[in-house]
């Protein structure tokens, strides 16, 4: 068994040749480029991309796997220059209907060991979404019918950042996964924390206490790459050995879930949507206290306090360390040019985030860079909560 690093929820901007996939993300963060940012920038030995349902992408992949750098393994998967393994996955917006009857929306991470598989729930799935072509469209059916076409295709289904107030279970659609899910709900090995959740927060529902939880990236562009991810117990890198570790069979599991604090997320605390403030106040807030409206875009924390059914947050045997990261791009004054460098220098963000002491930084980068960079690895920064889709902030204490 070894160590490997996981980011499983990389989107993809713009195909090969330039048609809009998710139109909100970077025109660089297509197929290719996705696959050499984590081999040489990121240390990551799995990643998730989960635009490959699109027929542009699909086309993107086969061109790919052409020109001999990569190929499909048996156990499932994309193998890139020996060291990084591609699942191929698709986010797909399921329409559910709450317990009071009331409509929302959710993500799904759905996971593929094949191309032939991704191509034939691609198929299936252009019968139920308008615009198959791109990111993580709105599907007339629910997560309920979902799954079964995901197993169908031998792929995995994981709710995406579950607690998020607008496209997901927990935000939008429902107490409890179980009520969606009801007999397959023990199909589903995981869920997505999101960056505006931790552990600590998911432990304080009950029903999660069987699920593996995953903290990935949401990247829409190559720096944001790796901002969460997973360190995983694995025999060899595979969509088979992925699975296995989500369900702690043979050994595989979770080694530790790196991200970062819920309080630099974007929809950590509630937001006035009159006042264009978070409000104050012990969660959960539900209403403004300045203008008194509930025109409100509730936030994660708040959000859990609502419907959390257990008193702590105690975490069952088998969960790993959440280590908080903060991301180089949030750390007060490390602006593109000194980040650029910085992995000039030393190869990887996650080397510099948590190997490097302050003396390697130092000699290279001066003695700014090294003590702000020492200061948020130690947790020694200030941080006011994001909110509303605006990311919390740090200042050095
Ligand atoms: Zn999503
Ligand atoms: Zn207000």
């Amino acid at each position: 068994m070894y160590e490997v690093f996981a980011d499983m929820h990389i989107h993809i901007g713009r195909s090969e040749n330039n048609k809009p996939i998710k139109i909100t993300a970077a025109r660089s963060l297509n197929f290719a480029n996705i696959a050499k940012e984590c081999v040489n920038r990121k240390g990551i030995n799995i990643a998730g991309i989960i635009d490959c349902a699109s027929p542009y992408v699909i086309e993107d992949i086969e061109n790919f796997l052409k020109n001999g750098e990569a190929y499909e393994i048996k156990d499932g998967g994309i193998i890139y220059k020996d060291k990084l393994c591609i699942i191929l996955g698709s986010e797909i917006e399921t329409s559910e209907t709450n317990e009071d009857g009331k409509t929302g929306s959710a993500h799904n991470l759905c996971y593929f060991p094949s191309l032939k598989d991704i191509k034939a729930f691609s198929t299936e799935m252009s019968k139920h979404i308008k615009n198959i072509t791109l990111s993580s469209q709105r599907a007339d059916i629910s997560a309920y019918e979902l799954i079964d076409i995901v197993k169908k295709c031998n792929g995995i289904l994981v709710p995406a950042h579950a607690f998020t107030p607008h496209k997901s279970f927990y935000g939008n659609c429902t107490q409890r996964l179980e009520r969606i899910f009801k007999e397959k709900y023990k199909d589903i090995p995981a869920i997505e924390l999101g960056l505006s959740s931790d552990t600590s927060y998911a432990d304080k529902i009950s029903e999660l206490s069987t699920k593996t939880f995953l903290t990935n990236s949401d990247a829409h562009s190559l720096p944001k790459i790796a901002r969460e991810y997973n360190k995983l117990q694995l025999e060899d890198i595979s969509f088979k050995e992925f699975v296995k570790a989500l369900k702690n069979e043979d050994g595989r599991k979770i080694l530790a879930n790196y991200g970062m604090d819920p309080k630099l997320g974007k929809y950590n605390r509630t937001y006035c949507e009159i006042c264009k403030k978070n409000i104050p106040g012990d969660a959960p807030v539900t209403v403004c206290d300045s203008c008194d409206s509930r025109n409100i875009t509730m936030g994660v924390y708040d959000r859990v306090e609502m419907i959390k059914d257990k008193k702590d947050t105690k975490s069952p045997e088998f969960r790993p360390e959440y280590v908080y990261q903060i991301p180089l791009t949030f750390v007060p004054g490390l602006g593109g040019k000194t980040i650029e460098k910085l992995l000039d220098t030393f190869d990887t963000e996650m080397n510099i985030l948590h190997k490097l002491s302050y003396d390697d930084i130092e000699a290279a980068m001066g003695e700014k860079v090294a003590s702000n960079i020492v200061a948020a690895r130690e947790g020694k920064m200030n941080i006011t909560a994001g909110g509303g889709g605006v990311y919390g902030k740090i200042t050095k204490e």
